[in-house]
């Protein structure tokens, strides 16, 4: 069936929940087994929407299709035409800014505010990657008398993004802005808790005529049929990926066979360590919004957090204090600080965590599901603290995605060095203090791809960000983002 939208109210089941669709070839179509699956709000449980639950062939056709844009010159050969969408559609979005942030709130929980700063992010990361479109330059140079190479630097061909739920819109667009304006052909597989915002989105796009039809494509269904075949098919030369560690090492498998280019960023268990000297209000400040934005569903969430023994005692009180005064409910409260875990069985994952841990650590506040009033519907965890947690602890050492942050107290430089770099991750890391030669010297040492000093959270378009270790492969964002969505070609002459 063809349409003109993304969104249809389904007219048989229920009026008033729309249906997405699939954009594949340039037409909004459903799933070829006529299927579709819920899409539920986390504070309410209600359900929000309907998305296609897509068949493997759906896929494929997605994948071929795309296949059949990647010469299309009035994309590949056309940087000034990108330039031109992505400034569009960062446009688009613009004026529609709080009806997206709206929409991302009701699929994946997070407080208004942040939603709203979700999208904003996205649109900067737009114009910022529309500047990128027309200054792709490669290198020419003569080796010998009578020849002449060109290096030129062209896109992958066709990129599959397969996106989290936890920040869907920002962590699409970090890596596809990029995609889009190196000349890329995009399939874009959200995950199925949140493909809302993403369908609204790519649908903005379809309304830009300087993206030729089958550029972007959008598919849903289950990330191990639908994004497992895009991983797979010989006919995708690249994925771009941000989601669990099991998953990037099940995409390293799957893409094996046809020897595919990967960008990878998978978890991370970040240290946020606190010195003697530090501006302790700014840094429990830091601490309360690196480990509980989101309700510390955030890859770079500060969940280890390393306290200098001078200051720990006093320090924890107040975080304690703090936490306990933060307001958790639904998202489109403005008043909300922390949103609900995204799914019943998140919830339970981070409640057994928490049950584990009061055997490793000492439980300071928090530690349960909140269930008073409208919070009973949704899945809600008051923001949890464990204080002298030994740092090979389940809680200390795997990634939880919910709102726990464990403290781990030191005394020297070389401990927390050692302890920050006690982990399998290593994506972010931050450290506070007033001592320039302390501050350098852990971020130096500390195996981490982004580091914060007297601050947390911070992202930039500009600024390159990825993992050391088992966080992933590759960079997005920066220059080194836009040389990952580009292959180098040598054009040798002989004069
Ligand atoms: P996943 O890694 O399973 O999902 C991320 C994306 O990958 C989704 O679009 C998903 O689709 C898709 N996917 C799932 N399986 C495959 C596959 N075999 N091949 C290709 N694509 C696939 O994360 P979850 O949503 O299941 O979250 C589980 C845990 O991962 C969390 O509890 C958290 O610890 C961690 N996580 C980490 C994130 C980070 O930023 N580091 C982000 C999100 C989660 P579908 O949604 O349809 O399954």
């Amino acid at each position: 069936m063809k349409s003109e939208s993304s969104i249809q109210a389904e007219k048989v089941h229920s009026p008033e929940v729309p249906v997405l669709r699939n954009l594949i070839g340039g037409e909004w179509i459903d799933s070829s087994k006529a299927e579709t699956f819920e899409v539920t709000n986390p504070a309410t449980g209600e359900t929000i929407a309907k998305a296609q639950n897509s068949s493997l062939e759906d896929a494929k056709r997605a994948v071929d299709l795309a296949d059949d844009c990647r010469e299309n010159p009035n994309w590949v050969m056309n940087p000034k035409a990108r330039a031109v969408a992505l400034y569009k559609l960062a446009d688009l979005m613009e004026g529609q800014r709080d009806a997206l942030g709206r929409l991302l709130t009701l699929e994946c929980g997070k407080p208004l505010k942040q939603a709203k700063g979700e999208i904003d992010a996205s649109i900067d990361t737009l114009r910022y990657n529309a500047g990128f479109a027309r200054n792709i330059r490669g290198e020419s140079f003569s080796m010998t008398q009578g020849s002449y190479s060109v290096v030129m630097r062209e896109p992958m061909g066709v990129v599959g993004h397969i996106v989290p739920w936890n920040v869907p819109v920002l962590l699409l667009f970090r890596g596809m802005a990029t995609s889009l304006a190196a000349g890329n052909i995009c399939i874009v597989k959200p995950a199925s808790f949140t493909p809302l915002t993403t369908a609204r989105i790519i649908e903005l796009a379809t309304k830009i005529p300087e993206i030729p039809r089958g550029v972007l494509s959008f598919i849903t269904g289950p990330g191990s049929i639908i994004g497992a075949e895009i991983v797979s098919s010989p006919k995708v030369d690249m994925i771009s990926f941000t989601g669990d560690a099991n998953t990037g090492r099940e995409i390293l498998k799957l893409s094996a066979n046809n020897v595919k280019k990967l960008a990878l960023e998978l978890g991370g268990k970040s240290p946020d360590v606190v010195f003697a000297d530090a501006d302790q209000e700014k840094a429990v400040a830091g601490a309360l919004s690196g480990a509980f934005t989101h309700s510390g569903q955030i890859c770079f969430a500060a969940t280890r957090l390393l306290v200098h023994k001078q200051i720990h005692e006093k320090f924890v009180a107040t975080l304690k204090q703090k936490a306990q005064s933060m307001r958790v409910g639904n998202g489109l409260d403005e008043t909300s600080e922390l949103g609900p875990i995204i799914s019943g069985s998140q919830m339970k994952t981070v409640l057994k965590y928490i049950e584990e841990g009061k055997s490793e650590g000492e439980l300071v506040t928090g530690g349960t599901r909140l269930t008073t009033g409208e919070l009973g519907r949704g899945n809600f965890i008051a923001p949890t603290v464990f204080d002298n947690v030994p740092t090979k602890a389940r809680i200390a050492q795997e990634e939880i995605f919910g709102p726990v942050v464990v403290v781990i107290p030191f005394d020297t430089e070389e401990e927390a060095v050692r302890v920050a770099n006690d982990s399998p991750y290593g994506l972010a890391a931050a450290v506070w203090t007033r001592d320039i030669k302390t501050a350098f010297g852990f971020a130096r040492k500390v195996r981490a791809g982004t580091v914060w000093v007297n601050a947390y959270g911070k992202t930039f378009p500009e600024a390159e960000f990825g993992g050391y270790k088992q966080s992933g492969i590759g960079r997005e964002r920066g220059l080194e983002g836009l040389h990952e969505y580009t292959q180098l070609k040598h054009v040798y002459f002989e004069l």
